[in-house]
């Protein structure tokens, strides 16, 4: 049996076509149902053993996966017993071998098979620069044209492992909100197709797999859950997959409390939050966007329209949850990042660290108590691990000579 949709606004469920929202154009992030009610481990090397939760038939088969290991001395230091790190990047020696470093490369697997068995087309994504890494990577290996929107400052972040094939790359003047609106206008043309962001349950249960994993290693639905968002899908991916884990009925029956974290000064989602409010709005909460952006360290966290507000998206699953938003300097980051990396052995990608120096403030205010099961989730990492074994290829962008004609109508560049 297959999977299906449900539109959160209707109710309705539907099989699924590759759909990013309810055919009756309700407002809301479906959600995949799956069939297995209890999750069955497959005998896979990486993400694809969670395949009974994931909205593909077929399973490609990859090494790169999330990988779930209990901390000694980074808990001390923090003041934990019971702390539990979700990884996904590279470090042979807590065997994570995900060659783009961050948790992006768990959404591009799944979306790129799904893409393959709903329709096919070109995958247009718009990046500011982990998750176009990701999905350059994977296209190569999956066989699956690319389309890449990213701003100028995220070019040095697309690499691959490989040189890279399958992948086109447009690089544009602005930040991520300006790639964002090219894309949208590419996809109008025939045959480009945009990958969804969060409204893609592809995306989310992929970094569901995150939460899924954790759960499975300790034996049970941790009591916290710490990560850096930008938009906060990988938070809404970590709520969806407790519910699943609590329907399973072998992991517990509470789910997690969210501690969420954002780089100052651009701190949209905390600002709404703290005031209770399921709106952004943008003179309160993120006023002199731009300059703020600039000030950022850890950037891909930095997204001006989070689905927030949606039905099914972030408010929802920070009410249903209970939970705590962060706003964590460039200052507190780095050196919770160079603790990290001391004790752990890991360089924490810069999101990263800003959920290390969250983990620290919960646990400073009594958010978190001592003997709490925390499962941190450090998003992305082991660059320097990465560079010792790979030769990195950066992704050429293509010349403006080779742009094709409707896409250069479409796009400006
Ligand atoms: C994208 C990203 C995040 C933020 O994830 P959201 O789901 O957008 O909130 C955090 N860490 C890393 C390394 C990322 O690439
Ligand atoms: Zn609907």
């Amino acid at each position: 049996m297959n999977h299906l949709l449900r539109c959160p606004v209707c109710g309705e469920t539907f099989p699924d076509h590759g759909e990013l929202a309810c055919p009756d154009g309700h407002h809301g992030l479906l959600r995949a149902i799956y069939p297995e009610k209890q999750l069955t481990i497959r005998d896979e090397p990486g993400i694809f053993r969670y395949a009974d939760w994931l909205p593909v038939q077929q399973v490609p088969r990859t090494q790169s996966g999330p990988v779930t290991f209990r901390s000694l001395e980074f808990a001390k230091e923090v003041g934990l017993s019971n702390l539990w790190i979700g990884f996904t990047g590279y470090a042979p020696h807590r065997s994570a071998f995900v060659p783009t470093c961050s948790f992006k490369e768990l959404e591009a697997w799944p979306t790129v098979q799904r893409q393959k068995e709903t329709g096919g087309g070109t995958l247009v994504v718009a990046s500011a620069g982990n998750t176009g890494r990701a999905f350059a990577e994977v296209a190569g290996t999956m066989n699956q044209q690319v389309l890449l929107v990213v701003p100028k400052r995220g070019l040095e972040r697309i690499w691959t492992s490989a040189p890279a094939e399958n992948v086109t790359l447009i690089a544009v003047d602005g930040d991520y909100s300006d790639a964002i609106a090219v894309a949208d206008r590419i996809c109008e043309l025939p045959g480009y197709i945009p990958e969804g962001g969060a409204k893609n349950v592809a995306r989310r249960d992929g970094m569901g797999t995150v939460f899924l994993d954790a759960a499975v290693t300790i034996g049970s639905i941790p009591d916290h859950y710490v990560q850096g968002v930008g938009s906060g899908t990988g938070a809404i991916a970590a709520w969806e997959a407790a519910l699943r884990l609590i329907a399973d009925g072998r992991f517990g029956e509470r789910l997690p409390r969210l501690h969420l974290a954002q780089n100052l000064p651009f701190i949209p989602l905390v600002s709404a939050w703290q005031a209770r409010r399921r709106e952004i709005i943008p003179e309160i909460d993120m006023p002199h966007a731009e300059e703020a952006i600039r000030a950022v360290n850890a950037d891909v966290l930095t997204n001006r329209k989070p689905p927030y507000t949606v039905p099914g998206g972030l408010f929802d699953a920070l009410s249903a949850c209970g939970g705590q938003m962060y706003g964590i300097t460039n200052a507190a980051a780095e050196s919770a990042g160079l603790l990290f990396e001391k004790t752990e052995g890991i360089d924490p990608d810069p999101a990263a660290a800003v959920a290390c120096a969250a983990l620290l403030a919960a646990v400073d205010r009594g958010e978190i108590g001592e003997d709490a099961c925390v499962l941190l989730n450090i998003t992305g990492g082991g660059y320097k691990a990465v560079l010792e074994k790979y030769q990195v290829v950066p992704v050429e962008t293509i010349r403006p000579g080779e742009v094709p004609a409707c896409i250069l109508e479409k796009s400006h560049v």
